[in-house]
């Protein structure tokens, strides 16, 4: 009998809901001016996912960063649409002093789920409360391959308490590849010397399935990122990608980069992950210590 009712039909169910209502997905790229964080954000949106943007052409709107900027592109993937936002941030860290450059970063997120707290504690509330909350943000460390700079660290400790970061190295087209490994390396300890715990974070593994396949991911990361929003002829193909010299680094390429692990783990695999810590983690210490000062 069980058989028959069977746990197909019950994900069908959840299946045909989510092309439905389909999914809210916020993310935030940070990091200092010049890493190629609004290319990424457009290499992310032009990436293989069929496409339908919302509202004014992207290019149009994204002159030069010098506010936080939100662009909201349908993508639509196998009769699943997803709404992305992505959050561009001008260069912090700019100045010769960059005491508190993270404030407006940090404001800004507070600011989502403070708008997201007010609406749930309405005696009426919508069925559905609009979510701004940033699901992840995506920290851009200059292609040094040396150590984090004490900005980095800074930032990416403040951060952490407050959201999902997802750190990677920008412009990784610029190290070689044994550069490119020993500076992932050195970032993990780095990370691990100082308690900053990036996305995943080891103390939400749910079970063991879920620690094998976070470790591997944890390994991995910072991803090792190209962004490019141009494409070229390769193989007879349009391939994403930045010409050279000698020849077209291809950001959709694994053996040419990591771009297609970052958006895969952010928008496939890990999306609703990112979504759930989002809202039963990040949100929830916000939220008790908002009704702690209660002054609500
Ligand atoms: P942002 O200030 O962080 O938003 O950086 P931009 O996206 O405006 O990029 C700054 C410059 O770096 C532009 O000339 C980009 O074409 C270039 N760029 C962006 N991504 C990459 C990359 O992955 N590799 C290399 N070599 N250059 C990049
Ligand atoms: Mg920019």
């Amino acid at each position: 009998l069980f058989g028959y009712v069977g746990i197909e039909a019950v994900l069908d169910q959840m299946r045909i809901k989510t092309m439905k209502t389909g999914f809210e997905f916020n993310l935030m790229v940070v990091g200092q001016s010049g890493l190629g964080k609004s290319t990424m954000v457009n290499t992310l949106f032009k990436s293989k996912v069929s496409q339908k943007p919302t509202g004014p052409d992207y290019e149009e709107r994204i002159p030069k960063t010098v506010q936080l900027q939100s662009v909201t592109h349908v993508i639509e993937e196998k009769g699943v649409k997803m709404k992305l936002t992505v959050t561009d941030t001008p260069g912090f860290g700019d100045q010769i002093n960059n005491e508190n450059c993270w404030d407006p970063i940090i404001k800004y997120i507070n600011e989502q789920y403070e708008k997201y707290l007010r609406e749930e504690i309405l005696i009426s509330r919508k069925r559905k409360i609009p979510d701004t909350r940033v699901h992840s943000c995506v920290y851009f460390v200059p292609p040094t391959g040396h150590w984090l700079r004490p900005l980095d660290l800074e930032f990416m400790r403040r951060l952490s308490k407050i959201v999902n970061v997802v750190p990677v190295i920008a412009k990784a087209d610029t190290l070689t590849l044994e550069e490119r490994a020993e500076f992932k390396k050195r970032i993990q300890k780095d990370l691990k010397a100082h308690g900053i715990s990036v996305y995943p974070q080891e103390d939400f593994d749910d079970n063991s399935d879920d620690r094998i396949l976070n470790n591997k991911i944890r390994d991995k990361i910072p991803f090792a990122v190209v962004g490019a929003d141009k494409e070229h002829q390769v193989n007879g193909k349009r391939v994403l990608g930045r010409k050279t010299k000698w020849g077209i680094i291809e950001v959709e390429n694994p053996a040419h980069c990591e771009f297609p692990l970052l958006r895969d783990l952010l928008i496939r695999s890990h999306l609703q992950d990112l979504k759930d810590i989002t809202h039963n983690v990040h949100y929830e210490s916000y939220r008790v210590q908002r009704l702690n000062e209660s002054n609500l």
